[in-house]
């Protein structure tokens, strides 16, 4: 963390008493109550990180001592507190939660009262708070008060099953193999899974804030036990979900393991049929497939800069109802517009169960990709002026400059060139419909870059 910087992409992340420390947190507490205001009601829950019951306490002192009412939901996935502020009337909510992180790091995400993570703006409002201590506690008899929140987990679940054909996917008769990574996807999905008329296997389901199974980002690597079980015992389905479960990954009855671009792109398919002319909301960082998809079914894609908090104030600000990244966050307007792994998991079951193809059918008729990525040196202060000059370069093609540049090529091909905002690293990332053409794409532009860092 920088000298007046707290909050990163999905909030403040960091080591546990060595970035982000009690003390830290009931500082960070008080600022977002001066942030919200005296008497605000604010939702306060953690993912099963050993570190959250303290860091929970630390947040809640800081916002009782401003003077905010503070709601304490105990342990949920992240989605499943986003929905109570939303539908509890909430002012706000605070998640402790480091997401896919390691063990050994926490964080703590804010929510606004639509449950969509507070907008960049607001974060630096909270930040200026924190730095310039312009904290204002409450008198000692307006105090803020702690309440116990039960239940919100069972309202997910109830409101999740709003949105399906219950009929169609019970008698499916689906067998879903559900890896929790030890952490709060396990509270939600199996129970709403089986309450779906599933059958349920769970691995990696007992709660365990070490996560002994496997580390908490789904990424196919650490999904081998998952695809292994999955096929081992004939399951239709497997499901993978980040540490606080915003985010989940399949893999098909025949263990492959699907990076979430393709799980979105078969969601995007069936939403469209049944919402002709559609707007979807998608990161430039996302794959060809999500474009040709949305084009084949005639829907409006709108591109925006990477993060899934850009995307879900995207989807408000144009009324659209359907989002995705190809990290497997997928956002679903009628239930709400922030990453859900729950209920993208529903989703899917519906879309195998009305149309009674398997995963691995739904995937086999998608046009195929072939990736290679690639990162080139870059010092932080060249950063600017090499990402001007490579625009400047590819001008006239089909080009977008939300975030990075990306340009697409008539053969269907595209690349994707941006400064990493964290290492002093280009990355690029190329597709095409095969491999050569792909490592091509990444030399060509990753020698055009290093040749313009000669010369600035
Ligand atoms: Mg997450």
């Amino acid at each position: 963390m920088s000298a007046r910087k707290l909050f990163g992409t999905n909030g403040i992340r960091g080591l546990v008493n060595v970035e982000l420390t009690p003390e830290m947190a009931i500082k960070v507490g008080s600022s977002i109550g001066t942030f919200f205001g005296k008497e605000k009601k604010l939702l306060v829950g953690y993912d099963a990180r050993t570190s959250g019951p303290m860091f929970a306490k630390a947040v809640i002192a800081g916002l009782t001592a401003t003077g905010c009412n503070v709601f304490f939901a105990g342990m949920a996935p992240t989605p499943s507190l986003q929905f109570a502020v939303k539908n509890h009337k909430m002012d706000g909510g605070v998640i402790i939660t480091a997401s896919h992180n390691p063990p050994e790091y926490n964080g703590i995400k804010v929510i606004w009262s639509d449950g969509i993570e507070t907008s960049h703006e607001q974060e630096v409002e909270i930040e200026n708070i924190y730095f310039d201590n312009k904290i204002v506690f409450a008198a000692w008899d307006k105090l803020g008060a702690k309440r116990e929140l039960a239940g919100i987990n069972d309202e997910y679940i109830q409101a999740i099953k709003k949105h399906v054909n219950k009929t169609k996917i019970a008698n499916a008769h689906f067998h879903v193999v559900v890896d929790a990574a030890n952490s709060v996807g396990g509270l939600t999905a199996p129970p709403l899974l089986r309450e779906l008329g599933c059958k349920i296997t769970s691995i990696n389901a007992n709660i365990d804030g070490t996560f002994p199974g496997r580390m908490p980002e789904p990424r196919p690597e650490s999904l081998g036990d998952l695809a292994s079980t999955v096929k081992a015992i004939k399951a239709d389905m497997g499901v993978a979900f980040d540490g606080d479960a915003d985010r989940s990954i399949f893999v098909d009855g025949n263990g492959v393991i699907y990076w979430g671009d393709k799980t979105f792109a078969i969601i995007i398919k069936q939403y469209l049929l049944k919402n002709p002319g559609a707007k979807i909301v998608t990161p430039v960082s996302s794959s060809t497939l999500i474009k040709d998809t949305v084009e084949a079914y005639k829907g409006e894609l709108i591109w925006t800069k990477v993060g899934s908090v850009t995307v879900s104030q995207k989807m408000k600000e144009v009324g659209a109802n359907l989002g995705g990244e190809e990290n497997g966050g997928v956002f679903y307007g009628p239930h709400q517009a922030v990453r859900d792994g729950a209920m993208t998991t529903v989703l899917l079951l519906n879309i195998m169960a009305e149309t009674g193809q398997s995963l691995s059918q739904l995937v086999a008729e998608q046009p195929q990709y072939f990736i290679e990525k690639a990162k080139i040196e870059c010092p932080d202060d060249k950063k600017e002026i090499l990402l001007q000059k490579i625009t400047e370069q590819v001008k006239g093609e089909n080009v977008s400059t939300i975030d990075g540049v990306k340009i697409w090529f008539s053969d269907a091909s595209a690349i994707l060139i941006r400064p990493s905002g964290t290492e002093p690293v280009f990355r690029l990332y190329a597709e095409a419909k095969n491999q050569e053409k792909a490592l091509k794409l990444v030399e060509g532009y990753s020698s055009r870059l290093k040749k313009i860092l000669e010369t600035i």
